[in-house]
């Protein structure tokens, strides 16, 4: 196959996907062989044959240990990672520990077993929305160039999997971006000159698995993100899960029988439950109906949205948290914030839409932009702007994000051996960045220094996400404290991050690289 010049944007959702390209000056989002505007993220090893997307989905239920979804949550996590831990228990498909800590789906396909790591599944994802874009533009082309979205608040090893996840579906990933500010481009990118002059705008992006807040200042093609906050694992499944278990309760009272881990059954309540608390966002109440549910006995319960609110308020009242962070890492007041724009099909909820009204003192939520498509129609514009088709609108785009997390290194306190996160680069700095750090010996004629890089928030390194590490070795003999060490951060507009450290008395320098596929 030929191949094609066209850059593709693809919103890799935990439920949903969505691709879309910049084609004459204008986003389009292109639509699957079933005629919908967003796939299923759904793979299913059915009899002699893998199917990806909405037919996936379709033919779940005839093989639901087969039927793989939510690869999302699994994605660059280790399998010991309680909330792994904790989802493993709602899939109906089997998931163990491979080397190294990993997590690897199980399933038996054509008489064997198969294991696959959750970038294998999102890889048969990405294929297929490559396909999709493929037959939208031209059956005789091959669509190689991409951005990819994730959550603003994905960590290195979930951004590198992602990474990983394109190469394997035969991509070229010119760039990970993160899911709000992709949103805040389609908010942005379509509004007249003139239409504001600078506006502080709060992307609020609530979606299936994952939650992400960010404030950006736009004007004049400029996309400048402030700050990033968020919780890559709070979303719309987690709703779905506490209706579930709701369910499997009452049927327990009213039939004495248990429905254990019966996949069928799971997957049938699942189906029944995410439906209901779609009409929950609209109606007041709702029967959730599933017929045949287990041994033969059909199930009928009435559920009202004072329900729903009440089983589910821990979770909202979670979600204003990185609002509040955010708006002080942004150091912009509540008064300051011109919109509040919802992306993602859980930022539907009425309950949420409330809650967020009370953060922002009565604030009208700006509902314009479709919150299912957003995010990938921001891909598709930074995916143009990447790949040099900057005609028209895009000319003068401009993209300027920060790192949701803190960068640094292990460190000794001087006076103790209590290790401790010294960080570098704190959190939503703007990229491109250059920071340094200045250390010295713990001991007297200490022969090497260990650095060990980790990004994250907790004041204890090992708490944080490892990235890599290196030492400097050959140090002269000299007293404790008297060496001087200068430790350099370096993130540059790609998100390659280079960490080395120099001895200032010999001039001795060692480093590593840590490619981190950041926004530019
Ligand atoms: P996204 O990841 O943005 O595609 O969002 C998908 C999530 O949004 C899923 O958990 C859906 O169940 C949820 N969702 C979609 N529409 C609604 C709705 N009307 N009310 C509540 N949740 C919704």
């Amino acid at each position: 196959m030929a191949e094609d010049n066209h850059a593709i944007g693809i919103d890799l959702g935990t439920t949903y996907s969505c691709v879309a390209v910049w084609q004459a000056d204008h986003v389009e989002i292109l639509v699957n062989n079933y005629g919908h505007r967003t796939t299923r993220s759904y793979v299913t090893f059915a009899d002699n044959k893998r199917l990806v997307g909405d037919e996936a989905f379709s033919e779940a239920g005839k093989f639901p240990a087969n039927s793989i979804f939510d690869s999302k949550r699994l994605i660059g996590r280790r399998f010991s990672d309680a909330t792994v831990q904790n989802d493993i228990k709602c899939w109906p498909f089997k998931v163990i520990e491979g080397p190294a800590d990993k997590p690897l789906i199980v399933v038996n396909h054509n008489g064997e077993e198969k294991k696959f790591a959750a970038e294998d599944i999102s890889s048969m994802v990405l294929a297929k929305m490559r396909e999709i874009a493929e037959s939208y533009l031209c059956s005789k082309t091959s669509v190689k160039n991409a951005v990819i979205t994730v959550p603003s608040y994905f960590n290195d090893s979930q951004r590198q999997a992602t990474i990983e996840a394109g190469k394997l579906a035969g991509l070229n990933v010119l760039r990970i971006i993160n899911e709000p500010t992709a949103a805040a481009i389609a908010y942005g990118i379509d509004k007249k000159a003139g239409w504001f002059h600078k506006r502080n705008v709060m992307i609020f992006d609530w979606g299936g698995g994952t939650l992400d807040v960010s404030l950006l200042t736009i004007g004049d093609n400029v996309f400048d993100v402030k700050a990033t906050a968020g919780d890559t694992h709070l979303g719309g499944e987690d709703l779905d899960n506490r209706m579930v278990n709701y369910c499997i309760q009452e049927f327990q009272r009213k039939h004495k029988v248990g429905i254990g881990e019966n996949v069928k059954a799971l997957r049938k309540a699942k189906i029944a439950c995410e439906n209901a608390k779609k009409v929950l966002s609209f109606s007041p109440d709702v029967t959730i109906e599933i017929d045949s549910w287990y041994r033969g006995e059909d199930f009928y319960t009435t559920f009202t949205r004072d329900m729903f609110e009440k089983l589910n308020m821990d979770i909202f009242e979670k979600c204003m948290e990185p609002v509040k962070r955010c708006l002080e890492d942004a150091k912009i007041d509540i008064s300051k914030v011109d919109d509040v724009v919802l992306v993602g099909g859980s930022s539907r909820i009425p309950k949420v839409q409330e809650l967020l009204m009370e953060v922002f003192k009565g604030k009208e939520l700006c509902n314009s932009i479709n919150p299912d498509e957003a995010v990938a129609y921001g891909a598709a514009v930074q995916a143009a702007a990447l790949s040099g088709n900057v005609t028209g609108k895009l000319q003068d785009f401009t993209l300027l994000d920060v790192i949701p997390l803190s960068l640094g290194f292990e460190c000794e306190e001087r006076d103790s051996s209590k290790l401790f996160m010294n960080v570098v680069i704190p959190r939503n700095s703007k990229i491109p960045v250059r920071k340094t750090k200045s250390v010295t010996t713990k001991r007297d004629n200490q022969k090497s220094v260990d650095f060990s890089i980790y990004e994250g928030e907790s004041s204890i390194a090992k708490n944080n996400n490892f990235l890599g590490k290196f030492s400097l070795d050959g140090i002269p003999p000299a007293p404790k404290f008297v060496p001087q060490f200068t430790v350099y951060f370096d993130m540059d507009a790609n998100g390659v991050l280079g960490v080395s450290a120099e001895d200032t008395s010999t001039g001795q320098t060692k480093g590593i690289k840590i490619n981190r596929g950041r926004t530019k």
